[in-house]
This record gives C-alpha cells, sequence and structure tokens, in this order.
C-alpha cells in the first residue's frame, strides 16, 4: 500500500496519463479508500483540467464528471491489463502441460513397446 505522500507525488503523473498500469492500480486503490488524497486529487484534476478546457476553448464542463469518468477508464485499463497477464499465464501453463502431456504418452509408449529397456 502506498503511503499519502507517494500517492501527492503521483497525482501529476496520473492527470498527465504518465503513470504506469501498475502504479495506476496502486494509486486508485489508495484514491479510493483515502479521503484526504481523493480531495487533492480532486482539487488538482478540477484546476489542471479545467485549465486545459480553457485552452483548447471547449467552455463549460463537468470536470468532477470527467475525473469520475477518467478514474474509470484508468480503472479498466489496470483490469485490461491484468486480464491480458492472466490469460498469457493460462495459455502458457496450458502449453507446458501440454508439452509435457506428450512427454509422457510418448514415454510411456516407448517404454511400452521395450524401447526404454
Ligand atoms: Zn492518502
Amino acid at each position: 500500500m502506498l503511503s499519502c505522500r507517494e500517492v501527492e507525488k503521483m497525482v501529476m503523473p496520473y492527470i498527465d496519463e504518465k503513470l504506469g498500469e501498475d502504479e495506476l492500480d496502486e494509486f486508485l486503490e489508495h484514491i479510493w479508500s483515502c479521503d484526504s488524497c481523493r480531495e487533492e486529487l480532486e482539487i488538482y484534476y478540477t484546476v489542471f483540467e479545467g485549465l486545459r478546457q480553457l485552452d483548447s476553448g471547449i467552455g463549460v464542463f463537468d470536470i468532477t464528471g470527467a475525473l469520475e469518468e477518467s478514474m474509470e477508464l484508468a480503472w479498466l485499463k489496470v483490469r485490461a491489463a491484468k486480464l491480458r497477464r492472466v490469460v498469457r499465464y493460462a495459455v502458457e501453463t496450458l502449453c507446458a502441460t501440454g508439452v509435457l502431456t506428450v512427454l509422457i504418452l510418448q514415454i510411456r509408449i516407448w517404454y511400452q513397446s521395450g524401447f526404454l529397456g
């Protein structure tokens, strides 16, 4: 679990979408369980997202809604990354198991045919 100080340092990278998937995961976990960091993020997000909106001239905008959306997207990104990892692991395990099974069957065949003595 990250400390509040560590999370504070990640607020700007979060807004700039520069956190890696693992960092994002820990960051969100903390934000969801820590009111003071969440407030901090809301303030920063409101300020910086507001400035960005002004710059791009989009105008009046639901910034709190945008933060919710941003956190949901970030969460989905983390979930997707984890799922990819699980699927890859499962496929690798299946392959390894498959190879092992074939090997065992082959050895049995050799054994039964007297090839191994
Ligand atoms: Zn905190």
